[in-house]
């Protein structure tokens, strides 16, 4: 080790042998700071704030409250400014996401969140605006709404959109009620069956169950495909709808989607395409070209706007032409160059249109609306469409840099979309699952894939890197799957069973967290 003039260490230092395990006093590791919960930082006995005592006349709030005043304490924390911000901050160091490294969630689209979106999004004339305002004054976020609607429209040769579902599944769940009105309005309420396919998402059936329909489940071939044939025996005029995913949740294209949705159309039934995985798609196939009804898009996926506790979802949804007049408001009525804005069911008058109601207050997650419109300017229709092919490309190359290490899902020769499956067949009698592989992926640094899912395959592991992934980071990643796979084989599965190692917390009672959750902290 070489020292500096001072005769201070100067390469990065690693743990001496006999003090590698030996606790810290203060139980920290590095600057990684263990973190209680903030009831058990502060008491509830003081304040983080000074406040002058409540002048007489306050207490008078006992009579104007009557048996409503407060007369326990209210049990919260009482810490000052900066403690309340480290633990937040020192909770935040410990999240792992798409800006700390590769986050290659299979069905997720976990893809890199441009910072020009945020420059777009906080631009005064559109974050500082409230729903409430006249319209006359935020004439310029309608029409980025119009946009954003006409260029989600172009991109699936779709009818009519409705932009405010607040998620995929609330997506599903607005194109499903669409739906359900269709059928109310044609006087067909015998059909009370939608099919799903059992390698779907869960919020596929859940969604259907939620509006009201019995679910019947279609078999998936041995690669994940639904087949017409498989469909058609399971049609009948019961049947109000199909939900398909495409490209499927196994990361394959439904080749015979065309003829699906003619069977689907001729038995009177409507076709929903949950579009998840529409990032392998966009710019090179149109669902309305293969006779998709209705569509839900996730911004928050295909339209790199932030995930989970990063932002907002949004799940726009597009629907064809024999669904369009029963989009839920708010929407934008084009009339030649006028366009009015329609907020109420009541305001379309008698004729033609026939809105189910409405799926949110106001106008859906219009800051993310801002960040998708900004990466599709960014994008251009051939960026978008290359986007797409790096996608696919980058999973491919995964898939054939893993194929003699892994086992695929579905075969050597099978040519994947935006995401590869692989299942535990190369595990077999070695000890190790996938959840263990999984957890010894974290303490390579790595987030693991999407695990046992889809269900279809025996202990899956679902990889989508997306395009965001430089050919170097996809290298790192692989290389290390490698070195994974090969200790696997050499025999050393107590470092799986063990993992993950280096974590503030280790195997977690994952059952016992769901079975018994705990959801309120109480004092003892
Ligand atoms: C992510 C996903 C959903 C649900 O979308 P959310 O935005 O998480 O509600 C539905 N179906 C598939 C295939 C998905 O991958």
């Amino acid at each position: 080790m070489s020292m500096n003039r001072q005769g201070r260490k100067t390469q990065p230092g690693t743990p001496e042998e006999s003090l590698g395990d030996q606790p810290t006093h203060s139980g920290n590791r590095g600057l990684l700071i263990e973190e209680p919960l903030l009831f058990e930082l502060g008491d509830t006995q003081t304040t983080g704030v000074d406040l002058p005592d409540l002048p007489e006349s306050a207490h008078d709030n006992e009579t104007r409250f009557g048996d409503l005043a407060r007369r326990e304490p209210i049990g919260l924390a009482g810490l000052s400014e900066p403690e309340t911000l480290r633990h937040y901050v020192r909770l935040s160091q410990k999240n792992y996401s798409i800006d700390t490294g590769i986050y290659p969630l299979g069905s997720c689209t976990m893809k890199h969140n441009p910072r020009l979106n945020e420059n777009m999004a906080r631009l005064p004339g559109f974050m500082d605006i409230h729903p409430l305002q006249p319209q006359s004054t935020v004439r310029g976020a309608i029409e980025l709404m119009d946009e954003l609607a006409h260029w989600l429209l172009e991109l699936t040769n779709m009818k009519a959109i409705a932009l405010s579902p607040k998620a995929g599944a609330h997506g599903e769940l607005c194109g499903m009620m669409a739906i359900k009105a269709a059928h109310e309005h044609a006087g067909h309420d015998q059909r009370n069956i939608v099919l799903v396919p059992d390698s779907a998402h869960g919020t596929n059936p859940a969604t259907a169950a939620l509006v009201g329909y019995r679910v019947r489940s279609v078999p998936a071939q041995k690669d994940g495909t639904v087949t017409a044939q498989s469909v058609k025996e399971a049609l009948g005029d019961d049947v109000a709808a199909i939900m398909l995913t495409n490209p499927n949740t196994g990361g394959v294209f439904e080749r015979e989607i065309v003829e699906i949705a003619e069977l689907i159309h001729e038995a009177g039934a409507f076709f929903y395409c949950d579009g998840a995985n529409f990032n392998a798609i966009a710019g090179k196939v149109r669902p309305g070209d293969l006779g998709v009804d209705a569509m839900h898009f996730n911004l928050h996926k295909t339209f790199s706007t932030p995930h989970g506790g990063g932002g907002p979802g949004s799940g726009p949804v597009v629907l064809s032409e024999r669904l369009a007049a029963f989009a839920p408001v708010p929407f934008l009525l084009h009339d030649g160059e006028d366009s009015r804005l329609i907020e109420n069911a009541g305001d379309v008058g008698a004729g033609k249109l026939h809105p189910f109601g409405r799926m949110t207050a106001f106008h859906g997650q219009f800051g993310m609306f801002t960040r998708a419109m900004s990466y599709m300017m960014s994008h251009g229709a051939d960026g978008l469409r290359q986007a797409s092919e790096d996608a696919v490309l980058n999973a491919n190359y995964i898939r054939a840099s893993l194929s003699e290490h892994m086992s695929l899902a579905f075969g050597e020769d099978h040519i994947c979309m935006h995401e590869v499956l692989f299942d535990d067949e190369f595990l077999r009698d070695t000890g190790v699952t996938t959840l263990d592989l999984a957890k010894a992926m974290i303490d390579e640094g790595f987030h693991p894939m999407t695990v046992y899912f889809p269900l279809i395959v025996h202990g899956a592991m679902l990889i989508e890197p997306t395009e965001s992934e430089s050919k170097a980071s996809l290298d790192q990643f692989i290389e290390v799957m490698i070195a994974l796979t090969r200790d696997i084989r050499e025999g050393r599965s107590e470092v799986f069973t063990a993992a993950p190692r280096f974590t503030p917390r280790r195997r977690l009672d994952e059952t016992g967290a769901a079975r018994k959750p705990v959801l309120r902290w109480s004092p003892e």
